[in-house]
């Protein structure tokens, strides 16, 4: 009997009970996975504007399950968070990417994403200085990604971290710009070096009237509060042109390469393999 779990009976679905087991199951394995080592950082290139030189590289985890396969993190970030263990993945996921980073030519930067509750939960600073004593990768080649939904419960000891951070050389980038609710009043808090605008306008760039204006109106923000912009999701060399047009610094996407892992990097120094 299926389909009649939604009106009232919906906590004995046995469907909705299977799914809880399903969670949990997942929960398990990636405590394990965390131990055994499953979780690999791929990377995809942010390029300027006009040349389509790689100015960085953003650093996004997957989890190589044994059963599952490639696992994106959509699906296991919030458990991460959950759990608590998302301190215990971010730690790692900062220790490799800058390790990896320093392998590279000196004018590749790392951007590595930080969930909010990694922010608020953990010693975030530590944390970096630790990752980049660690690796010897210079402070000012890190690029930290964070959303709006770390601001949602701005408090001044959160500002006083992305402070001290920059007074370190670490840059710091609002990521998925211009989705969010009044994203705005966040950029009187505190003065980001990077905006990137979320990958819904560069995808409604041509299909919907309005959309370039808002982007253009978005670099000129950014121009006026010297900070860089950065178009995500850049699929198609229309959508580039438009971009360019439009005045935006930097560009990331499919066009100019999907996520990889390091391995299969252009750049990158002597593979470690033979340490
Ligand atoms: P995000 O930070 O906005 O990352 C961009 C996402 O867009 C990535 O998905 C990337 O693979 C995808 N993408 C890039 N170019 C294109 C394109 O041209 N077209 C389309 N359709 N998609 C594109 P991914 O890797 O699945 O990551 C999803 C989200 O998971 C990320 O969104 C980020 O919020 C989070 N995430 C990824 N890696 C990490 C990490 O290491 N730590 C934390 N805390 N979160 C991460
Ligand atoms: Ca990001
Ligand atoms: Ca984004
Ligand atoms: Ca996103």
């Amino acid at each position: 009997i299926k389909g009649n779990g939604r009106n009232g009976f919906a906590f004995f679905d046995p469907s909705m009970a299977a799914e809880a087991d399903q969670r949990h199951q997942l929960e398990v394995d990636f405590r394990a996975g965390l131990a055994r080592g499953e979780f690999e950082l791929y990377y995809q290139p942010i390029v300027a504007s006009g040349s389509r030189r790689s100015v960085g590289m953003e650093a996004l985890v997957r989890w190589n399950h044994p059963d599952q396969g490639l696992i994106a993190p959509d699906r296991f970030i919030a458990m991460a968070e959950d759990t608590g263990l998302v301190g215990t993945l971010g730690e790692w996921i900062l220790q490799t990417a800058c390790a990896e980073a320093a392998t590279w030519p000196d004018d590749v930067k790392i951007a590595v994403n930080i969930s909010p509750v990694q922010f608020r939960k953990t010693n975030l600073l530590d944390v970096i200085m630790c990752a980049l004593v660690d690796s010897g990768l210079p402070p000012e080649r890190l690029e930290i990604e964070i959303t709006e939904r770390v601001l949602l419960e701005w408090e001044v000891e959160h500002v006083s971290t992305l402070h001290q951070l920059k007074n370190l050389g670490v840059a710091v980038a609002l990521d998925d710009f211009g989705t969010g609710y009044s994203s705005l009043s966040y950029l009187t808090a505190f003065p980001f070096d990077k905006l990137k605008i979320d990958r819904c306008f560069t995808r409604d760039l041509l299909a919907r009237d309005g959309c370039g204006a808002i982007v253009c109106a978005i670099v000129n923000l950014g121009r006026t509060l010297d900070m860089v912009t950065v178009a995500e999701g850049v699929e198609t060399e229309a959508q580039q042109r438009m971009l360019e047009a439009a005045g935006v610094g930097q560009m990331q996407g499919y066009l100019f390469g999907r996520p990889a892992p390091a391995a299969d990097l252009a750049i990158g120094g002597p593979t470690t393999a033979d340490a």
